[in-house]
């Protein structure tokens, strides 16, 4: 809790979080130790050229990807994250396209990568619709009449709702960085806009890439992210 003007005020604590976070509910991240997903570079399955070139490939890449969310559970991290909601004002902004923070109770989620569930109109990025089976076809079309696509930002697209997250950031007064390996721009400079009297935290595996500024808390997402948030108990 911090106190302004005397009233005692909600802390605000902002996750930020990457494919490590849902790494143990059995979604593993898209790069081996190769830079490879499966064999296949990124930029062949998550670009616009991809698009472009082979949309049903794109399309079978992200089917995939969406089975094996709607398969997946939450587990203990994202079950914290939600629960802190309790005594918290809780911000998560993820890089990840599954919905695991959403089902464990999380109610306040900036997808600044998107979000595989949903497709989206391939002329107007307005238009998003939930998906109600698990595919996206070719002559799947939106209310305008164009191709689906699925709602995910692919290699040098743009990232959605990047004002909203630095907006978020800078109100920290409490900052997670969860299972990130910080290499994709930029959403990795978001860990700098965090204000330098925020206490940060970088929970990972490793002991590198740990940004200045933040304590690196070594270990798994779903042992290391409990741990700290009961701490704050
Ligand atoms: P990344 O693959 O570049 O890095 C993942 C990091 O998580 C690594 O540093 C790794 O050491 C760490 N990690 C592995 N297991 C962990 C665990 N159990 N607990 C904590 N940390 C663990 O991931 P990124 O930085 O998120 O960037 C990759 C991009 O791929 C993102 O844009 C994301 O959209 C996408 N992606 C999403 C999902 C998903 O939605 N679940 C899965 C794979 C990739």
């Amino acid at each position: 809790m911090s106190s302004k003007g005397g009233r005692r005020m909600r802390d605000r604590v902002v996750f930020l979080t990457g494919a490590g976070t849902s790494v143990e509910s059995g979604l593993p991240t898209f790069r081996g130790s190769d830079g490879l997903w499966e064999g296949q570079s990124l930029e062949d399955v998550a670009s616009p050229s991809a698009w472009a070139k082979n949309p049903a490939g794109v399309l079978a890449f992200y089917d995939a990807r969406r089975r094996a969310v709607l398969a997946a559970q939450p587990n203990a991290a994202h079950d914290a994250i939600a629960a802190l909601e309790n005594t918290c004002d809780v911000i998560v902004i993820t890089q990840n396209i599954d919905d695991l923070h959403e089902r464990a109770g999380s109610t306040n989620v900036l997808h600044i990568h998107g979000e595989v569930l949903k497709a989206r109109s391939t002329v107007d990025p307005n238009l998003v619709y939930p998906l109600s089976k698990p595919t996206i076809e070719i002559g799947d079309l939106c209310e305008k009449g164009s191709q689906l696509r699925p709602h995910v930002v692919f290699f040098e697209e743009e990232v959605i709702a990047l004002k909203e997250a630095r907006k978020a950031m800078r109100s920290a007064h409490r900052v997670v960085v969860v299972g990130t390996s910080l290499q994709v721009y930029p959403a990795a400079s978001l860990v700098y806009e965090a204000p330098s009297d925020a206490d940060r935290y970088f929970v990972s595996p490793d002991k590198q890439g740990v940004p200045n500024g933040y304590m690196l808390l070594r270990g798994k997402a779903t042992a290391e992210v409990p741990r700290l948030l009961q701490e704050w108990q």
